[in-house]
């Protein structure tokens, strides 16, 4: 039986395609945005998180731990992530909810049918499951499988990805998915290269053969300074123009920073960066309304 590695299922979710939806967040990704809201789903296996805030210094975990990972220091608790072997010993004995854990694997059928109990929800609001993550492609042949069952019953299907994935992956799913939700985050390669880990030359071949096929609707995540710039734009919304036919909508979504703190919760470290202003979010949609493109 094949298994998902679930970071967490958020039901009644009004965000991530249309009508009431269950998004299913996996874990895994093999992107490193520097500004990533979700770095906690970037480790495909499942780990433990510590939030130091609610530790109260009982040391249990340190019984249990047979690793040098807990160190206490007067009022201090430090936890040394890279010494962890996640065998979770820990999580069964801190009564505070400050070790939890990040990731669980579930079965198929387990999740599918965890899906179908609110298909009346989908049917009565046009509604239906998204997966996220992560790069839900990653964990590729259980999706191939979930999504199966859902198409079957007629649930409508959107998987919010990077395309950062080999074609054959992404072609394959294209069967059953109703809506791709494509994050796309810089236009010029060199740059991609520098904030995100990877070029975006397989991810732009991919994105002009989806939009041969599915139904597309791209999501802009704008950080100033970083991709806020009208020739960034520009050069993505002349892209954008010629695969027009499967674009649903262009959605821009601000920087926010809720993952500096949840980095710290996984062992990383993020820096902070700048919200973009009302005026220049308002200049960026001009951009892609003017090459024709529906803003939302
Ligand atoms: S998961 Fe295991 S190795 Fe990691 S801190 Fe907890 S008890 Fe120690
Ligand atoms: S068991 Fe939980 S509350 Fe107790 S010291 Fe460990 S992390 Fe802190």
């Amino acid at each position: 039986m094949k298994k998902f590695v679930i970071n967490q299922i958020q039901h009644f979710s009004l965000h991530d395609g249309p009508g009431i939806r269950t998004t299913v967040f996996l874990q895994g990704c093999n992107l490193r945005c520097a500004w990533c809201h979700n770095p906690e789903t970037w480790g495909v296996k499942p780990s433990v998180s510590y939030t130091d805030s609610k530790c109260i210094l009982c040391g249990e975990c340190a019984r249990v731990c047979s690793e040098p990972v807990n160190c206490f220091e007067g009022q201090n608790h430090y936890f040394d992530f890279s010494k962890c072997t996640n065998c979770r010993k820990c999580l069964e004995v801190c009564c505070t909810g400050a070790l939890e854990e990040c990731g669980y694997e579930c079965s198929v059928s387990e999740l599918f049918e965890d899906l179908m109990n609110d298909s009346r929800l989908y049917e009565v609001s046009g509604g239906g499951v998204t997966f996220s993550g992560g790069e839900p492609l990653l964990q590729r042949e259980s999706m191939e499988e979930i999504c199966g069952l859902l198409h079957d019953k007629g649930v409508h299907i959107a998987v919010e990805t990077a395309l950062s994935m080999p074609w054959s992956a992404v072609m394959k799913l294209s069967e059953y998915i109703d809506l791709f939700l494509v994050d796309f985050k810089l236009f010029d390669k060199e740059k991609h290269k520098k904030h995100i880990g990877a070029d975006n030359e397989l991810i732009l071949s991919n994105l002009m053969q989806l939009s041969e096929i599915g139904e597309i609707s791209i999501r802009l995540p704008i950080i100033q300074n970083i991709n806020s710039d009208k020739e960034n734009a520009e050069n993505t919304a002349e892209f954008l123009k010629h695969l027009e036919k499967r674009i649903q909508s262009v959605e821009l979504l601000p920087y926010h920073n809720f993952g500096v703190e949840k980095a710290v919760h996984v062992g990383l470290k993020q820096n902070e960066f700048e919200i973009p202003s009302d005026k220049c979010l308002e200049e960026l949609k001009a951009v892609y309304r003017r090459h024709g493109l529906k803003v939302v």
